[in-house]
């Protein structure tokens, strides 16, 4: 079939337009708020690293990056929501090592962490603590093993829900104890640190981001560390592994997402204002205060992410399967 010219000459022009109208979009790149989606509650981990590099992004461009805060599920509504987001690069996901725990521990999930997003930089790593309320009657680690596996479901252990580095690590101590505690699911440990400071439940495993201040604050108690080394922000703390729970390591690591389809252009931008954001001596000085570990430049890479991503998935896979029966 021919087609005339005037019809292949309007094709050419509708393409070429439609080309020049997303070049010219990329390179206004960005003309409104961004919108940095936080799967957990407002004043949790989480939300205080995100919060930090929105502040930090936000000064330092002039165009404002806006926390949202969307909640359930471990994790997983959030990441189901960045997936049938837009990718026009207004939507951007900061999530962590959940995006590799949910393949294991969800039957039915309605994203693929592989597959569905773009992979935007790693961000911070961040150590865990196992703290109680502050009456909690163990006196140390030893006495809290002793303890729990003398009152076992009688204990409520707090997390941010199925998929939470929280439930992980809750998980992964009571397969160390080989006892069953009864969890108690929030909207992220913002919250749970609200009950545990309120007495309501009686411990949980939570980043130093949400528990140093309560820590040094003397309103919780601290029982250990789940980083295979002792921490520089608590060098009196132990770590799970040296209190006998052998190989217990939990080190929460952050990464930054868009949908499936956001241009690169634009993903590359976000990832140089992460980078900015991490050399802001704000952040630079909220963060360390916080015990967060800095990541290596490698990892401030799409690739780098992508293949921690995989090798994370690959790592919990096993741990999640083997503690199954503590999965609640
Ligand atoms: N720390 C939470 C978790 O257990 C998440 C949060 O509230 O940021 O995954």
């Amino acid at each position: 079939m021919k087609l005339s010219k005037t019809l292949v000459a309007a094709g050419v022009i509708a393409v070429s337009s439609l080309i020049t109208v997303s070049a010219l979009a990329q390179a206004a790149w960005p003309s409104k708020p961004i919108s940095l989606v936080i799967p957990f509650a407002a004043g949790g981990p989480t939300d205080v690293v995100g919060r930090s590099l929105a502040a930090s992004m936000t000064k330092s461009t002039g165009n404002s990056v806006i926390v949202e805060n969307k909640v359930g599920a471990g994790g997983t509504v959030g990441a189901a929501y960045v997936k049938n987001a837009k990718p026009d690069g207004y939507t951007f996901f900061l999530h962590h090592n959940g995006m590799a725990t949910a393949p294991a521990l969800y039957r039915k999930l309605s994203f693929n962490p592989l597959t569905d997003f773009e992979y935007v930089s790693q961000v911070v790593d961040v150590p865990m603590t196992l703290v109680a309320r502050k009456d909690f009657p163990a006196k140390n680690i030893k006495e809290l093993i002793t303890y729990v596996k003398a009152n076992k479901t009688k204990i409520n252990l707090g997390n941010a829900g199925l998929g939470a580095v929280s439930h992980l690590c809750g998980m992964m101590l009571q397969k160390a104890l080989d006892t069953d505690l009864t969890t108690v699911p929030f909207s992220g440990t913002g919250p749970a640190m609200n009950a545990l400071l309120g007495g309501q439940i009686d411990l949980m495993c939570d980043q130093t981001t949400n528990t140093l201040g309560q820590i040094k604050g003397g309103t919780v108690k601290v029982y250990a560390v789940t980083t295979a080394k002792r921490i520089k922000a608590l060098p009196a703390v132990p770590t799970l592994a040296e209190s006998g729970l052998k190989d217990f390591e939990v080190v929460v690591w952050h990464g930054v997402y868009a949908p499936k389809g956001t241009p690169t252009e634009i993903t590359n931008k976000f990832n140089g204002m992460i980078k900015n954001a991490l050399k802001d001596p704000d952040v630079i000085k909220s963060l360390t205060d916080l015990g967060t570990e800095p990541v290596p430049a490698s990892k401030l890479t799409p690739a780098g992410l992508e293949s921690w991503l995989k090798t994370e998935i690959d790592k919990y896979g096993p741990v999640i399967r083997a503690a199954a029966q503590f999965a609640d």
